[in-house]
């Protein structure tokens, strides 16, 4: 059986075939620029060369319609069961994968307010795949979902109750299969019982999230109502007080404009002109004071942030790195460590710094005398997604 998961952004498909059992990924690929006069789509799949298009693509039905027809062409189609889709937020009304029908998407509609730059784009995708592919069950798999459990201590803004209540107000947390995924990984490759580990996941990416993960449960997680809390990201600030906003909305700035400042204009984008870390790096190496303190905020963040969720949990057992930064970017590792030792966290520099691209297994990179097992854990949600989808279809 394989599984086709689907990814939908705003102006982005990305899409992959895999048998949920054995992770092998059968095609891979991704369509971008939907909308814009010239797009770009381009499919891997098993022992072909690469296909690229530069067509344009009007819509994601027609974004769909390029990759259905790519993979029905090369057969890769004849042994999809489920289709997964990726889903952002589930609110309060989905707390697992959900089998995606009229009534299930209408509800996805209504919970859009939530995850304005979210949910539209999932649902489109939903939509020209449920057309395009009616005989085979389509499921949601929601990012908040890993948290839907979260202590009501953790879940709860201190705020009015009917106000939180009726605007739905509460930490829901995001990166929710990346999360699942690496800290079921992290223990599997540690060969721990994941029932008596406490782990905390840095999913550093573009996005970046920190998740305290006690005994295979999320008891804590840095994102809250929208992916905007916690860590600094590529373009989002993470925490920053809300009086901030209150002062910008009476001295002149619109809803529109604080809402692109939070979302575009902030992070590593705000304090330096670019959201690429390697490009930050890059120029803090070369002596870019901006690009340092930049360097500097994001780590005490993290730092900040482990401390916590370490209180939290009552100790720690491993800490994970995963997700584009997370992975690659060994300067930010040792740094993040080093603040870390007074925790029992020793980095091994030579590991640390040979860490293998390109495998699926974790690769440690603590020093064998560290209280803390640090490691690099490669994320996959795809596989997630598509273990999900399958088990919510089979009986
Ligand atoms: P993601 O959202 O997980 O795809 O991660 C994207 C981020 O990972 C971008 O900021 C990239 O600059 C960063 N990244 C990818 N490769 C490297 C690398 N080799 N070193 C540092 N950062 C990297």
């Amino acid at each position: 059986m394989s599984a086709l998961v689907i990814n939908a952004g705003s102006s982005s498909v990305k899409f992959q075939v895999v048998d949920p059992d054995t992770g092998t990924v059968h095609a891979k690929g991704l369509v971008e620029r939907i909308g814009e006069p010239a797009g770009a789509a381009s499919l891997e799949r098993e022992g072909a060369d690469e296909l690229t298009s530069s067509q344009r693509f009007t819509d994601h039905r027609e974004a769909l319609a390029w990759v259905l027809d790519q993979l029905g062409g090369s057969g890769l189609l004849q042994d999809v069961e489920v289709v997964g889709h990726r889903t952002v937020h589930g609110g309060r009304r989905f707390d697992r994968p959900v089998v995606l029908d009229d009534e299930t998407l209408a509800v996805m509609r209504e919970l859009s307010p939530l995850a304005p730059l979210h949910n539209p784009a999932n649902i489109q995708g939903i939509e020209a795949a449920r057309e395009q592919l009616p005989q085979v069950p389509h499921v949601g798999v929601f990012d908040t979902g890993f948290f839907a459990d979260l202590p009501p201590e953790v879940r709860t803004y201190a705020i009015d109750t009917e106000v939180a209540r009726e605007y739905a107000v509460q930490r829901y947390g995001f990166h929710g299969a990346s999360h699942a995924y690496v800290s079921q990984r992290a223990a599997q490759d540690l060969g721990r019982d994941p029932a008596e580990l406490k782990v905390v996941v840095l999913h550093l990416g573009n996005g970046a999230s920190a998740a305290a993960v006690d005994g295979g449960r999320p008891v804590d997680c840095s994102m809250g109502m929208t992916p905007l809390e916690g860590l600094v990201m590529g373009t989002r600030p993470g925490d920053i007080d809300p009086g901030v906003l209150l002062h910008l909305l009476r001295h002149g700035m619109d809803v529109d404009e604080v809402d692109d400042l939070l979302n575009r204009r902030s992070g590593l984008r705000g304090l330096t002109g670019t959201n690429d870390m390697r490009e930050v790096r890059a120029a803090a190496t070369a002596g870019d004071a901006a690009a340092r303190l930049a360097l500097d905020v994001s780590i005490h963040r993290i730092v900040r942030y482990v401390g916590a969720f370490h209180a939290v949990m009552g100790g720690l057992g491993a800490l994970v790195f995963t997700a584009g930064v997370g992975e690659n970017n060994v300067e930010l590792r040792a740094e993040v460590c080093e603040r870390l030792a007074v925790l029992g966290v020793s980095l091994d520099g030579r590991r640390n710094a040979a860490v293998p691209r390109g495998r699926a297994e974790s690769t440690v990179v603590s020093a064998d005398d560290s209280r803390v097992a640090v490691l690099v854990t490669p994320t996959n949600e795809e596989l997630y997604i598509a273990r999900a989808a399958a088990a919510t279809v089979t009986p």
